[in-house]
């Protein structure tokens, strides 16, 4: 019997061999420098903030070189899998607004993009193992191996399948066909052809040099379910789809030295690696990677109930992969992550610290930097989700309310107020006669003189005027009533009045508002208008009693 039938016999039913998807999928013609990266779930769970930073850094370096990102699906380990775990991911994605160039519902020429649908494709490259006598069936059980783990254990060897320990090794071709014929199971191994005592060195693009010995481990490649293991699946996948870049999280460096292997072995280019650390928390005294369980602002669900839009997220996590980008993002107002140089020797090499405060201080920032109608067009959306009552004053009185979310925006120093799209109302609410009649509370602690106010509103009080008048008028105001008109003069002989101008603003602003701090208090009585000022005037002499 050749090779070839003996790896047909040992790995069945596979339609192509690996020529075949060697033409199917073709190298992709990539200019100098354009990168190819994916994001590699397991389907064990939604979408969190530690694959958003995985996905991040995979987007942003194959955008920035021009070139592909892609989403594959690794589902080869069954027992780990969530019940629909790939739509999950796939719709989080899509819900974030974040697309990839390739990958299930994406589409692309290198798919199936979900690993469950590759097992023939897998299946051709372990032939091809076969028939080089670069692979061989293993038939020990899992008490076999548990029974070696103790020897190896007692005997203060190194653990695993390798050298005199790989049993299954030196069966001969018929010795393995007899077992098959008997109905034993098998997994496929590699033979590996290292030596432990050899040393290979990862050239890793956040890590630097990273030296480890050879692989001598004959690891699985295809299990006893027909699907191969992570590594094989690695090196098959991201030869054939044709990776440049892989990134991935660093609990996968010790196994490098497979994956090395497995390239060489298979005849496959190396790609290039970048192992990013883990976002961790800092809990008392110690730093915790984060748990989807334990923080809740590791889900995504958390920043979508708040109103915090994925570019806030997504600039969080440029300056946790960056410490240069966020003060060069607070020096290029306008500016945002597309415009940044990201590198990969730049990333943190330990574990990188979340910090949701900063997120927020962030979050302000981003907002500060929006035009009112981005805010409203966002607001509208998050509300008709979330707030329904909200939502109709906004669509009710949609001119106005642009006009009351430009105050103190689009200016060279805009407010740094809100940081999610649940604050708007919280910061705006007052500005709407059905929400403010109903909820607005008077908590004083002192009188207001309710006299100058009506003075002001009907006497001085024009729509109309630059706030240069209006401010001159209350100056005007101030002196009838006992109030200092400059805050200096009061400053200086603060016996001799009531107050000062700043007092008489404050009077104003309360009784307009109910709060004793706002936004530009002239934008405010500009937007009220005449009648409305009369009228919570009014308001708040009935409460004031
Ligand atoms: N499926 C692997 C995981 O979820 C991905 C590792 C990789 O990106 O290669 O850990």
């Amino acid at each position: 019997m050749t090779r070839k039938e003996y790896s047909e016999i040992l790995v069945p039913n596979v339609e192509h061999d690996y020529k075949y998807y060697e033409e199917k999928y073709p190298s992709r013609n990539l200019s100098n420098g354009e990168m190819v990266t994916r994001f590699a779930p397991s389907p064990t769970g939604f979408v969190h903030m530690g694959s958003l930073y995985a996905s991040f850094i995979d987007l942003v370096m194959a955008k920035q070189s021009n070139g592909i990102a892609y989403l594959r699906i690794e589902d080869t380990d069954q027992k780990r899998e969530v019940e629909n775990g790939i739509e999950g991911i796939v719709k989080d994605f899509k819900n974030l607004n974040i697309n990839f160039d390739e990958g299930p519902s994406f589409g692309g020429n290198y798919g199936p993009y979900i690993q469950s649908e590759r097992g023939d494709i897998y299946r051709a490259y372990v032939r091809k193992l076969i028939e080089e006598d670069k692979a061989y069936p293993c038939f020990c059980s899992a008490e076999e191996l548990d029974e070696q783990r103790n020897i190896q254990e007692l005997e203060k060897e190194r653990i695993g399948y390798y050298g005199v320990w790989a049993k299954c090794r030196t069966l001969t071709m018929d010795e393995a066909l007899e077992k098959v014929k008997n109905g034993e199971k098998y997994v496929i191994r590699l033979k590996s052809p290292g030596n432990f005592n050899n040393k290979v060195i990862l050239h890793d693009l956040i890590k630097g040099n990273i030296e480890m010995p050879e692989n001598d481990m004959d690891i699985v490649i295809l299990k006893s379910d027909n699907l191969p293991t992570y590594h094989f699946a690695h090196a098959v996948d991201d030869h054939l789809m044709h990776t440049t870049h892989v990134i991935r999280g660093d609990e996968w460096v010790s196994s490098w030295n497979v994956h090395e292997q497995l390239f060489k072995v298979l005849g496959f280019d190396l790609p290039n690696y970048a192992h990013i650390s883990p976002l961790t928390v800092k809990e008392g005294n110690t730093i915790r990677k984060i748990s989807k369980r334990k923080d809740p602002w590791a889900a995504v669900s958390y920043y979508h109930q708040k109103g915090i839009p994925t570019e806030v997220i997504r600039l969080y996590l440029a300056t946790i992969n960056n410490s240069t980008f966020e003060a060069w993002y607070l020096q290029n107002p306008g500016k945002g992550i597309d415009d940044f140089k990201f590198e990969f020797d730049k990333c943190p090499i330990g574990g990188s610290l979340f910090d949701i405060q900063k997120l927020i201080s962030i979050s302000k920032v981003y907002f500060s930097s929006l035009k009112a109608t981005e805010v409203y067009d966002g607001v509208l959306n998050y509300t008709k989700e979330y707030d329904q009552e909200f939502n109709e004053l906004l669509v009710k009185y949609k001119d106005y309310a642009i006009n009351i979310l430009n105050i103190e925006r689009e200016i060279p120093r805009p407010r740094r107020d809100i940081s999610a799209y649940e604050d708007v109302r919280t910061y705006t609410w007052y500005m709407f006669d059905e929400l403010y009649y109903k909820e607005a509370k008077f908590n004083l602690e002192k009188e207001y003189n309710i006299e100058l106010l009506k003075d002001y509103v009907n006497n001085y009080f024009d729509q109309n005027d630059s706030k240069e008048d209006w401010f001159n008028k209350i100056k005007e105001l101030a002196p009838k009533y006992g109030y200092a008109s400059e805050t200096k003069a009061y400053k200086a002989e603060p016996e001799k009045y009531k107050g000062s101008i700043g007092d008489v603003c404050e009077a104003i602003r309360v009784a307009v508002t109910s709060l004793t701090m706002t936004p530009d208090l002239y934008e405010i009585l500009k937007n009220l208008g005449k009648e409305r000022v009369i009228k919570r005037i009014e308001f708040f002499e009935e409460n004031q009693k």
